[in-house]
């Protein structure tokens, strides 16, 4: 393991930084959550800067729209654009972070084609339709029927949980191909389409959230025609890929996220030295904590990020369910001490740390909730026995 930096991405880092320090200023505030066309247009119209800039896709290979860059220049690339502020990916986070990875591994020429470059633009948004209302952690239990019609298959069903389905143009969709019974396991019947969203059929019902955002929706399917070339890796293979999904899901996607973490800790550190709550001894050793706990799980994807380099693979392992785990609580926690800082003033919606706050409360839920990482930590790296 090599965790130090060579001099390309050293030279890397400071051409980035002279880029972020000469684009960042005048780029107006992100629109208003209540507003998600409004923020669709604003976080494409980013991606569409970092990929005229040359920083769109960075290690995605060439074949697939990508720069072919390593993936510690990746990881600087996380890291500079978080500690320069630079806009969240927002609604592209579903093509950029799993399913534009997912197609890149898995889909074919034709497919990488297709859907990788318009993601990588910024022109194209993708979401993810997995989750359904009796399906959730046990994942394979999904109920959503396609039939194969001729060159399509006509899906049914619904779709729960569908975070940005309202603003996006595909969805990464898992159906069941063929009925569970005694000799399919219900993790065998399931195949992986993307589903035109603006195809008959498929209806999309805002829920609105704790924090009176409405970014994710029910969506309705009714005999919705996905074609069969729409289908990536084989028929009843879906589980598979999915598994593909769920590791760039858990491994790679939450990534930057600790660095705007960090920083969040040093305003908060500051906010208490100025309001007189830096007094509260507990309150200090928490945030000495959190430093701790923040600056482990960035050593940590160092580390992955390194091994991976090392090893050349593409798909993160089972070590991301111990980041997401330790990510998701570790950012409850973090909002729980601002929430301390602020006092009184946590009550205070305007203030960015309290729809922050209420919004953490879904992170040990989203992606998989953490009894689930638990499980697989459990088996699949300890090699614990089965609790059940
Ligand atoms: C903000 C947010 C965004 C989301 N976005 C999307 C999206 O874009 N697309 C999508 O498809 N889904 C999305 N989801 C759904 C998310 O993946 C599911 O909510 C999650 O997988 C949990 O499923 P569930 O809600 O059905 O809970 P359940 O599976 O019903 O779980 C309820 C409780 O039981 C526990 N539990 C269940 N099974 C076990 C077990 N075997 N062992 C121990 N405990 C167990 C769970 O940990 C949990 O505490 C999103 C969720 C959130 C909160």
């Amino acid at each position: 393991m090599d965790l130090t930096y060579t001099e390309e991405e050293q030279d890397f880092r400071a051409r980035l930084r002279e880029w972020l320090a000469a684009t960042l200023p005048g780029l107006p505030p992100r629109p208003d959550p209540l507003d998600w066309p409004g923020r669709r247009a604003y976080d494409t119209g980013w991606q569409r800067r970092l990929y005229d800039a040359g920083y769109a896709g960075l290690h995605w290979p060439a074949d697939a729209g990508g720069r072919g860059a390593t993936p510690t220049q990746h990881l600087i690339f996380l890291e500079e654009t978080e500690l320069a502020g630079a806009p969240y990916v927002g609604a592209n986070f579903v093509g950029l972070l799993h399913a534009g990875p997912t197609i890149a591994a898995e889909g074919t020429p034709r497919q990488r084609a297709r859907w990788l470059p318009p993601v990588l633009r910024g022109d194209e948004v993708w979401c993810q339709g997995f989750s359904e209302p009796d399906a959730g952690s046990d994942l394979a239990s999904l109920r959503t029927r396609a039939v194969r019609d001729g060159d399509a298959y006509v899906v049914t069903g619904s779709k729960i949980w569908t975070s940005h389905a309202e603003v996006a143009d595909w969805c990464e969709l898992l159906v069941r191909t063929e009925p569970v019974s005694a000799a399919v396991p219900k993790h065998r019947g399931i195949t992986w389409l993307a589903m035109p969203m603006n195809a008959p059929g498929v209806t999309v019902r805002p829920l609105r959230t704790l924090t009176g955002t409405a970014e994710f929706a029910q969506m309705y399917l009714d005999e919705v025609r996905v074609p069969v070339a729409n289908r990536v890796g084989d028929e009843n293979d879906g589980w598979r890929v999915t598994m593909v999904t769920l590791s760039f899901e858990r491994g790679t996607a939450f990534v930057g996220e600790v660095v705007a973490c960090r920083r969040t800790l040093r305003r908060l550190a500051a906010a208490a030295r100025g309001n007189g709550r830096w007094d509260d001894q507990e309150l200090r050793r928490t945030l000495g904590r959190l430093n701790a706990e923040f600056t482990a799980l960035w050593r940590l994807t160092q580390w992955s990020v390194s091994e991976a380099q090392h090893t050349g693979t593409a798909v993160p392992g089972n070590g991301g369910s111990v980041f997401k785990l330790r990510y998701s609580h570790a950012r409850q926690e973090l909002y729980d001490a601002a929430a301390r800082v602020l006092g009184a003033g946590s009550l205070d919606l305007s203030h960015d740390w309290t729809p922050e706050r209420l919004s953490s409360l879904s992170y040990t839920i989203a992606a998989g909730t953490s009894q689930i990482q638990q499980d697989i930590v459990a088996e699949r790296i300890l090699g614990l026995p089965r609790g059940r």
